[in-house]
């Protein structure tokens, strides 16, 4: 046996059509198959006395055929077979659909082992289509029994029997990537144990010996190879900036920056003067300010001539960065364009042009910044803004643009650092930890139902008093049905109009909108020109409104804490004392504790690492393509104590030995490069 890329056609046992059939599983080489890890487990190590049996619950049986099997065809065609089986304790009925062969299978007076869910009741225990084997076999029984995923033609037991094939091919293969100081100081078994055990463990302490050590293994793996494509990254030069000082440009702006925000700008100035392109993640909490960082740092390099350009997710985002900046702009003599998708043609041809002589310095604009025939004469500086809903492709498509431009990426969604390690990879990291003086908390409240009418009065009262509310609406529909968000939005609009508020003045937006529509709508409601605005989350991104001050979230228990936050976001923004209120009618603990969390803070990033803990990393990295090799075993929501020291690990090692050059080393570089080719043109 060569190497772990054999295909797994040559291995002995598995042959053509197997690896056909496994192939749909994405399992290709005897790498492939003993990684394919076990969804759960099975424990089928003790047997149990048929009277101890426990109803719902699944168990093993040892137990003797009574009774040759019967069988009956049933309606459908369907046939049955009936066997009773006995052991000291009491009498278990099994019936196994479609298994006629189970007839010839099972004869009176031999002993069996089964396993499968108990039915019945206390005098009668049943089970349907156990798994079965002779005593003794011990394959399938007997064991802690791994249990993958699956697809149609592959079995567990088609599975597990290639997975034990597997292993016993590599048994002489597995060369282990962590060097053996760095198994010994995290006190991690040896790479064959792991592998057995991950699959096939002898008990509960060796598939925790075995998981904790494949986990450390991939943390470690994903930091090395994310320092690597760092450093790699460090070795072009970016386009240069002089260090200039700041002062000129504090002095223009309308308040002075909170020292947060300095910071951020300060570490970002410094990169782009530094002789490597910039490739920073700016994070902070909605409303801290980072669209000022952002001004800063294109103010910064157009001192040297850059051009820049800063994209926005949405047409309402972009338009709102550009009527914010351009004048901001101006005062320092610099030229800004607006280019979104419904830009006309004639302006576009302008605008293009404009961006290809240099006549235009700032561009801002949504994904129309992407299309290809946007030349810049001169682009220095890529910022995306509210980076979660663009892909690192993207981002590097705007990258591309030019040869390597320096690239800051603001997100308004706070993670924890080591988190964003693995989410954003490869970016240095400043955090706006502070908000504008002055910003008052939101006051929260997580109620029910019956606050209905409190609530509706409550709305009444501020909007007498001249503020404004946004209300998201719920989008109710079964959990594998997409619900129509423009009916639901609609119609609940339509009540609200009819039923409960008929003299306010009630404005509807919702995603399927033309961004025209969108635009049209948010600039009413900001110009207070309507008193509610009903929406699905579109409002969640950025929007800018300070005399709206009540946010409404109904069905809160639909969304993720950090989403919650970011609605929250929307209030909170002017002078005016400001509410969020989110409904619920779910009393399960779970929502309950959730919801409490948001009532009881205001900080963004205690509140994403509450989501982390309550709901896992599903949530951060669902809506996100982050192109890095996906984790097969780690679990970020429960591995963080290990990712912390998988992380240090990584980087005590990297900083002794950089390129990975000594000899201990070299299977280590090896799987770096193996796991890192085929995302590394995503990340660059
Ligand atoms: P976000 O970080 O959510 O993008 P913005 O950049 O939109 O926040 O800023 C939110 C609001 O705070 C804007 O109206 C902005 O003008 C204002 N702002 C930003 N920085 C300061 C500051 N240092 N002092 C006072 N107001 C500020
Ligand atoms: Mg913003």
């Amino acid at each position: 046996m060569a190497d772990l890329q054999t295909d797994i056609r040559y291995i002995k046992g598995i042959g053509e059509t197997r690896a056909k059939a496994l192939g749909k599983l994405g399992i290709n080489t005897l790498r492939d198959l003993i990684s394919y890890f076990p969804r759960t487990y099975e424990d089928r190590t003790l047997t149990r006395p048929i009277k101890e049996l426990i109803v719902g619950e699944y168990a093993c049986v040892k137990a003797m055929i009574a009774a040759e099997p019967t069988a009956h065809r049933i309606s459908g065609g369907r046939m049955i077979v009936k066997v009773r089986a006995v052991d000291e304790s009491g009498v278990l009925d099994i019936a196994f659909f479609n298994q006629d062969y189970r007839r010839s299978q099972l004869h009176t007076g031999e002993t069996y082992i089964f396993y499968g869910k108990v039915e019945g009741n206390l005098i009668r225990r049943q089970m349907t289509n156990p798994i079965l084997e002779r005593e003794g076999q011990q394959q399938l029984t007997g064991r802690i029994m791994p249990i993958y995923p699956l697809t149609a033609g592959v079995s567990q037991l088609i599975l597990s029997r290639a997975v034990r094939q597997g292993l016993d091919a590599c048994r002489e293969l597995l060369t282990d990537v962590l060097p053996d100081d760095v198994r010994r100081d995290h006190e991690l078994c040896y790479v064959n144990y792991a592998y057995e055990n991950i699959h096939f463990p002898d008990g509960p302490e060796s598939l925790d010996v075995a998981r904790r050590r494949l986990v450390f293994e991939e943390l470690f793996l994903l930091s090395c190879g994310l320092t690597r494509l760092r450093s790699r990254r460090k070795d072009v030069a970016g386009p240069a900036c002089q260090a200039v000082d700041l002062a000129p440009f504090y002095a223009q702006l309308p308040f002075t920056l909170t020292g947060a925000q300095r910071r951020a700008l300060e570490d970002a100035a410094a990169d782009m003067a530094g002789d490597r392109p910039m490739n920073r993640l700016c994070q902070g909490d909605v409303g801290s300010g980072k669209t000022m960082v952002a001004a800063g740092c294109i103010w910064f390099a157009a001192q040297s001539g850059w051009q820049s350009a800063l994209m926005a997710p949405t047409e309402i985002l972009a338009r709102q960065h550009f009527e914010g900046l351009s004048p901001l702009f101006a005062k320092f003599g610099l030229t800004c364009a607006l280019l979104t998708g419904s830009t006309k043609a004639k302006e576009r041809r302008e605008i293009l042009s404009g961006l290809a002589s240099g006549a235009i310095d700032v561009c801002i604009g949504t994904h129309a910044l992407l299309t290809e025939d946007v030349q810049y004469h001169r682009l220095g500086l890529v910022i995306t803004d509210e980076q979660h809903r663009f892909g690192v492709n993207q981002r590097s498509a705007l990258g591309q643009k030019a040869e390597h431009p320096h690239m800051l990426v603001l997100s308004a969604t706070p993670i924890p650092r080591t988190l964003a390690l693995v989410i954003y990879g490869d970016l240095d990291v400043s955090i706006i930890n502070e908000l504008p003086p002055g910003r008052q908390k939101v006051d929260t409240y997580a109620v029910g139902e019956s606050y209905r009418p409190r609530i509706n009065a409550f709305l009444r009262k501020q909007v007498a008093e001249g503020h404004q509310v946004f209300i998201v609406c719920p989008l109710v529909g079964d959990a594998d049905t997409i619900p129509d968000e423009r009916k639901a939005v609609t119609a609940y609009a339509e009540k609200l109009k009819t039923e409960v508020f008929p003299d306010l003045r009630i404005a509807v937006l919702h995603g399927k909108m033309k961004p025209k529509e969108k635009d049209s709508v948010m600039s009413t409601f900001a110009a207070g020109e309507s008193d509610i605005l009903v929406s699905t989350t579109v409002v969640e991104v950025g929007v800018d409104v300070p005399n709206a001050n009540t946010m409404v979230v109904e069905n809160a228990e639909r969304f993720g804490l950090s989403q919650l936050h970011q609605l929250r976001g929307r209030v909170g923004r002017g002078s005016a004392k400001s509410y969020c209120i989110l409904l619920s009618d779910n009393d399960s603990e779970e929502t309950k504790r959730r919801l409490k969390v948001m009532t009881q803070t205001n900080d963004g990033f205690k509140i994403s690492e509450e989501d982390l803990k309550l709901r896992g990393p599903g949530d951060f990295f669902g809506q996100r393509q982050h192109g890095l090799p996906s984790l097969k075993v780690a679990d970020l929501s429960c591995d963080m104590r290990l990712l912390d020291e998988a992380q240090s690990a990584a980087k005590a090692l990297m900083a002794a030995d950089p390129d990975l050059s000594a000899p201990e080393h070299r299977a280590l570089r090896q799987r770096i490069e193996e796991l890192f080719a085929l995302h590394a043109e995503g990340l660059n």
